[in-house]
């Protein structure tokens, strides 16, 4: 449930740079006047990545209520793939804003994307970059495209909600209660509840600023993190039992792994989504600098999901085999059988390390 996304990490760009060095205030002035242009009766669309996570659900909807704070009144959210909210998120201000992908506007005045590298991480909601008036990014992968007319993308930012305050900010847009629980529940998620390194002051400056509004952070963290149906422990029983350390791999800096299919699901009678926490038990492993789990989502289909404490660059590894994400968390599609998209990765790493075993 939780992406480590490094502070300070050397700014790479995308392929045409539009990520390198962090939003210009060409590119803020070019956001802001996109929302106060909009005409009284337009309709915005807001879309965050398949599967999403705290960071895109929590900085969609917080964004969603600011904007209707500012006299949006056509506002709707959606994401890709089954209309679902993970139960973790269900509780979230801003959920009625919700709409399943056959019900978005199919030509949306302005369309803002939440937390997407990459077109692809829209689905079948990609089309509305071309049927929309402006498409505005809002991110913080490195690897981020630059696939919007206007791209807010900082890959210094620790989750995409900062981004999303430094516009709601610009646009004089007073944070409440409401908005500030979506934009914490994405700052705490994206840095493991301000455990990894994008934990910087700047972020703990941005948590008292939303907590100053009086959310409850032990309810918020109690229900996103630590909550989940008994089935799903006993299913985390069941593929932490399985996972296989391999402490040769990634030239000795070594790799743990496991995966669940949904016969294990259907046997716990348990959604998908419980999985997305597995990783982080899979990464505490003291002899593997790398983790992965591979979680079946078709037929021969498989969501990557991989970690690495730093020795080896996952995010290499997952763009080569078609994915993305950050240095230290990155996530893939894998398809055939799991042998072959284990092996697939066994090959990359060795290739993607970026310091030496002593
Ligand atoms: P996850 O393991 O799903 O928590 O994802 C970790 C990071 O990898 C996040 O930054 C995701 O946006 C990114 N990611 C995961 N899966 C994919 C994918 N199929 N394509 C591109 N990026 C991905
Ligand atoms: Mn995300
Ligand atoms: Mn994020």
């Amino acid at each position: 449930m939780t992406e480590a996304v490094e502070a300070g990490a050397p700014a790479s760009a995308g392929p045409d740079g539009a990520a390198a060095g962090g939003p210009t205030d060409a590119d803020w002035a070019a956001a802001v006047a996109a929302v106060r242009e909009l005409r009284a009766d337009a309709r915005v669309l807001l879309i965050c990545h398949v599967n999403p996570d705290g960071d895109a659900l929590g900085s969609m909807l917080g964004f969603a209520l600011g904007l209707s704070r500012l006299g949006v009144r056509q506002l709707q959210a959606t994401f890709p793939g089954p209309a679902g909210v993970p139960e973790p998120f269900r509780w979230l201000p801003g959920v009625e804003l919700l709409v399943s992908q056959d019900d978005a506007y199919p030509d949306p005045d302005l369309v803002i994307c939440f937390d997407a590298a990459s077109e692809s991480r829209l689905g079948d909601l990609a089309d509305r970059l071309a049927t929309a008036g402006t498409a505005l990014v809002l991110d913080h992968h490195a690897s981020n495209t630059g696939f919007g007319t206007v791209n807010l993308v900082d890959p210094h930012a620790a989750a995409t909600s900062v981004v999303a305050l430094g516009l709601l900010d610009r646009l004089g847009v007073t944070v409440d209660a409401a908005t500030a629980t979506g934009l914490y529940v994405a700052l705490t998620t994206d840095t493991g509840s301000f455990r990894f390194e994008a934990t910087t002051p700047a972020v703990h400056e941005m948590a008292a600023r939303l907590l100053a509004t009086g959310i409850r952070p032990g309810d918020i963290s109690r229900r996103v993190f630590d909550t989940r149906p008994f089935g799903a422990v006993r299913l985390f029983g069941e593929v932490l039992g399985r996972a296989t350390l391999e402490p040769a791999a990634a030239a000795g800096h070594g790799l743990v792994w496991t995966y669940a299919t949904h016969d294990d699901l259907a046997r716990h009678d348990q959604p998908a989504y419980v999985l997305e926490a597995l990783i982080d038990s899979v990464r505490c492993t003291a002899e593997a600098d790398v983790s992965c789990v591979v979680k079946q989502s078709g037929e021969a289909e498989w969501a990557v999901s991989l970690r690495s404490k730093g020795a080896v660059d996952v995010s290499r590894v997952a763009v080569g085999l078609g994915g993305g994400g950050h240095r230290f968390a990155a996530g893939f599609t894998g398809r055939g059988p799991i042998d072959e998209v284990v092996e697939s990765i066994r090959v990359a790493l060795s290739a993607a390390v970026l310091t030496p075993r002593s």
